[in-house]
């Protein structure tokens, strides 16, 4: 059955293949980006061509999940147009790269702005749709850096993404009982196909970011490169995005917890499993199994 969804962060990489997938699978999906008619005017172009080409529905929406009026305006502005939202995907994020220390503290707090309090202001806007129709499902785009191989200098971007996961674990069970579903898609490293290292931050103490060169000289570059290796030449992005479309075709309650995308294999699945056990087992213990899925599934 064709789903109304809404994508955030769909101006490049993962979030832009996975409107195109969604799109491609019949459904109706929102491409959230930021500056529409600013930085992003010509990936909402984009949009609107492969829509027209493909004879698709897909429609660049503005949306910057840092601003909740934006957010606000963004999903509003959905349930008007298509009359309904089924499906939110939690997309956006933002890297950064180097020495920890060398990072100021309100550079940390703008990296979980943009990879955690986003899911927040997302959330409270769709949420109180999604409840009333008893229905629906959030999908959010983690990371395998939570839980798999951590390589120093991406402290400030694994800790947010740590948090994002957290916070998406417990919504699950608190979101159930309202029927709405929940899968955290976790992909591993992917160097080419998107924005994400050629966009990424920098610390702005560069004295201490300088300081740290003495002890670890050219470490930055050499997590790069080193990952880069690791990742196979045939990783294809495109695959996350199919994962993710694949997910919204699966009945409620069918659906995956998670589901792993990991060329690298850098150990997230196997640590996952363990945890992922131990929540079920946990919720089993104090009488709260109804919460490990969806109501009505
Ligand atoms: P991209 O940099 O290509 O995509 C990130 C997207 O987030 C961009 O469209 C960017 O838009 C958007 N974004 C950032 N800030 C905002 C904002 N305030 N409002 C709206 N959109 C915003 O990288 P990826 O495709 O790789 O990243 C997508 C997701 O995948 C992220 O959550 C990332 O953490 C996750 N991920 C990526 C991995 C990888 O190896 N590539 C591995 C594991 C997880 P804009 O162009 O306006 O900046």
């Amino acid at each position: 059955m064709s789903k109304t969804i809404v994508v955030t962060g769909a101006s490049s990489g993962f979030g832009a293949m996975t409107v195109r997938a969604l799109a491609d699978a019949g459904h109706t999906v929102y491409a959230g980006m930021r500056g529409t008619t600013g930085r992003n005017q010509a990936s909402a172009a984009d949009a609107a061509r492969y829509a027209s080409e493909h004879a698709v529905d897909l429609r660049a929406v503005e949306l910057d999940v840092s601003d909740q009026a934006s957010v606000d305006a963004a999903i509003a502005g959905i349930i008007e147009d298509a009359g309904r939202l089924d499906v939110v995907v939690h997309n956006a994020g933002h890297m950064v790269l180097g020495p920890t220390e060398a990072f100021t503290p309100e550079q940390l707090a703008q990296v979980y702005d943009t990879n955690v309090l986003s899911t927040q202001r997302v959330n409270r806007a769709a949420l109180p749709h999604l409840r009333a129709q008893g229905d629906g499902l959030l999908v959010w785009v983690g990371s395998s850096s939570t839980r798999g191989g951590t390589p120093p200098y991406l402290a400030p971007y694994f800790a947010a993404k740590a948090a994002e996961d957290s916070l998406a674990v417990s919504y699950a069970a608190e979101v159930a009982r309202f029927g709405i579903d929940t899968t955290i898609v976790v992909p591993g490293l992917f160097t080419t196909g998107t924005n994400h290292f050629t966009n990424a931050g920098h610390p702005e103490d560069t004295a201490v970011a300088e300081a740290y060169e003495t002890r670890y000289a050219g470490l930055m570059e050499q997590v790069g490169k080193r990952l880069a290796e690791l990742s196979p030449a045939d990783a294809d992005p495109g695959e996350v995005a199919r994962q993710i479309a694949a997910v919204v075709d699966l009945p409620k309650g069918k659906r995956p917890f998670r589901v792993h995308i990991d060329p690298a294999d850098d150990g997230a699945e196997v640590v996952n499993a363990v945890g992922d056990r131990v929540r079920r087992e946990f919720y089993d213990r104090i009488g709260l199994t109804d919460l490990l899925s969806p109501a009505g599934a």
